[in-house]
């Protein structure tokens, strides 16, 4: 267990975290030194846009006079608590929503600081290609070959990108218990419904996971909140 603090916040990381983070990152292919390395890169770069996406539920919680907060990294992504607040339902949304929008901004921050470095056009160009896959047309080599010569910092802040973006996007989507769910929960009565919702959207999503994305991480984890949100359809009332 490694326990330290951030911003005043208590931020306790679970063993699970790692062992699912290094999954996630390849771990199970990884052979070589540099494989390896690149792994550990992929942890890293998934803990730092964890901590800044918690750390945007946690602030915002306390700015909103939700007493203490802390932050827990278990075995898919983390958890903000605050203690002691009451929240109205405006408040909730916002501390909800500061989770991904935090891990937007400093997505938007990686991508303006690079732009000071090498260019807007260039910077713009290299993250559509990490995000979206699309053939990226270089105005300079400066990005390119700083990126070739430091592999390793390529590998880095391609998973920072992609995270930030790619998981901020996923975790909006209306499925309990992911931040967009919860969101749904707020606004959608009765709370069957919510789940419903849930079981709709992430039945679509693990279809598309196996079919489009081919991703069996993604697949399996949106068929268990399917099932999740099955069940919790069956438990909860119409009305
Ligand atoms: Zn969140």
């Amino acid at each position: 267990m490694i326990r330290f603090s951030i911003f005043g916040i208590p931020v306790e990381i679970q063993p699970f975290f790692w062992v699912i983070t290094a999954l996630l990152g390849g771990a199970l292919n990884a052979r070589t030194p540099d494989s390896i390395f690149a792994v550990i890169l992929f942890i890293l770069a998934a803990l730092v846009s964890i901590v800044v996406h918690e750390l945007g539920h946690a602030l915002t919680g306390i700015k909103l006079g939700g007493g203490r907060a802390s932050i827990l990294l278990t075995s898919f992504g983390g958890l903000a608590y605050n203690q002691g607040g009451r929240f109205n339902r405006q408040q909730r949304f916002w501390m909800i929503f500061a989770g991904p929008g935090a891990g937007f901004a400093f997505l938007l921050a990686l991508i303006a600081g690079l732009s000071l470095v090498f260019g807007a056009a260039d910077v713009l160009n290299f993250t559509s290609l990490i995000l979206f896959g699309t053939r990226p047309e270089f105005h300079s080599f400066e990005l390119l070959s700083f990126l070739r010569e430091k592999p390793f910092v390529f590998l880095f802040l391609k998973h920072l990108l992609w995270i930030n973006f790619w998981w901020g996007m996923i975790n909006l989507l209306p499925v309990m218990p992911l931040d967009g769910g919860q969101i749904t929960d707020l606004f959608v009565r009765p709370q069957r419904r919510v789940y419903l919702i849930g079981l709709v959207a992430s039945a679509t999503m693990a279809a598309l996971s196996i079919l489009w994305l081919q991703s069996g991480y993604t697949a399996m984890l949106f068929a268990f909140f399917a099932w999740k949100n099955y069940e919790n359809m069956q438990s909860v009332r119409w009305q």
